[in-house]
């Protein structure tokens, strides 16, 4: 184990699986921290980045797995992480005792669930730690983790979690990362909708966008959707409606993490209509080109299913 000199805690040595737009940047930073990281992807190109910002690539996923105290995945879905988990040989077969399974994938909470069960039946210790903040904040090393784990394993992980990110919070017991994660998602879909029809419904009015955000941003009506993520150009001038919905977060991670969350709801019978109508809506958004648009970009299809001002039907 290593340490830093604004850290005292060891920071364990990590195997880092998938090396994508996320990951890729997470390990580049735990690197830059002084953590030995041996890195996996199955897409060359995704290697040959992490070689280029110090990860110790390996072929085999095993080899990075025998070598370190902690297996970070951050992978597409839960069946990525749990085949990744369980499949001949996987990567349970090749950890040293006392290895931490930590997944920051986005998964279903009964997925993460099982996934740490898997991990402690085969004698090592688990945790789900899924960000917010996206690939900016990735790079940025400011991403938000939300941590299910015990209290022990959360104590472990915490000084790796902190290099890659700006707030860590300990949720609960495993599963329960992932279940702030969806909750807070689920809201954040329905507000951006919401945000969205209020200025299609002041634009037919004829009330203005500024004048819009000016009232809504210092009154009850205040959200990040709003103030942070605001979907038409130049209120917000850092938001995605100014650079034609680049993301920021894409519509398809949104649908799918309203997914995710319309799993939960049916799971724990839940009555939540505005969130199941958030996942249609963004299913259907992600089926189109709104798949590579930021998430509010939403508020071109509410606009082109809107009856235009004065026209009759
Ligand atoms: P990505 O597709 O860019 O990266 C996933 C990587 O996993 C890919 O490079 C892929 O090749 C690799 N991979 C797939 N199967 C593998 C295997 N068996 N072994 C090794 N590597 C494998 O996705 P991403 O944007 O980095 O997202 C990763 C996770 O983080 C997802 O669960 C996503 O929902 C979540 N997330 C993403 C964002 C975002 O803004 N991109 C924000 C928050 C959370």
């Amino acid at each position: 184990m290593s340490t830093t000199a604004e850290n005292p805690h060891p920071l364990p040595s990590t195997a880092f699986i998938g090396l994508g737009h996320m990951g890729g940047p997470m390990a580049a930073n735990l690197v830059k921290a002084g953590v030995q990281v041996w890195g996996f992807d199955v897409v060359p190109e995704a290697m040959n980045a992490a070689r280029r910002n110090g990860v110790n690539v390996v072929s085999d996923p095993l080899d990075a797995v025998a070598q370190a105290q902690v297996v970070l995945t951050m992978l597409p879905s839960g069946q990525h992480v749990l085949s990744a988990y369980e499949q001949s040989p996987g990567l349970l077969s090749a950890a040293q005792p006392g290895t931490i399974f930590l997944d920051c994938s986005t998964i279903n909470i009964s997925e993460a669930q099982q996934a740490a069960a898997l991990a402690q039946q085969a004698g090592f210790r688990a945790a789900d730690a899924p960000v917010s903040g996206g690939v900016v904040g990735a790079e940025a090393g400011t991403l938000a983790f939300m941590v299910g784990a015990d209290s022990e394993v959360f104590d472990q992980v915490h000084p790796l979690l902190d290099i890659m990110g700006a707030r860590v919070v300990h949720c609960g017991d495993n599963g329960l990362g992932q279940a702030a994660k969806i909750c807070n998602n689920m809201i954040l879909g329905i507000t951006q909708i919401a945000v969205a029809e209020a200025f299609v419904l002041a634009e037919q009015l004829g009330l203005s966008d500024q004048a819009l955000y000016d009232v809504v941003s210092r009154a009850s009506g205040q959200c990040w959707a709003l103030t942070t993520n605001c979907p038409v150009p130049g209120p917000v001038p850092t938001s995605p409606a100014n650079r034609d919905y680049t993301p920021g977060f894409a519509g398809a991670l949104m649908a799918k993490d309203l997914g995710l969350a319309t799993n939960a709801l049916d799971e724990q019978g839940v009555d939540a209509k505005l969130g199941r109508l958030a996942a249609a809506i963004y299913e259907d958004f992600a089926a189109g080109d709104g798949a590579g648009k930021d998430f509010s970009a939403i508020i071109n299809t509410i606009r082109d299913n809107s009856t235009p001002k004065g026209v009759q039907e």
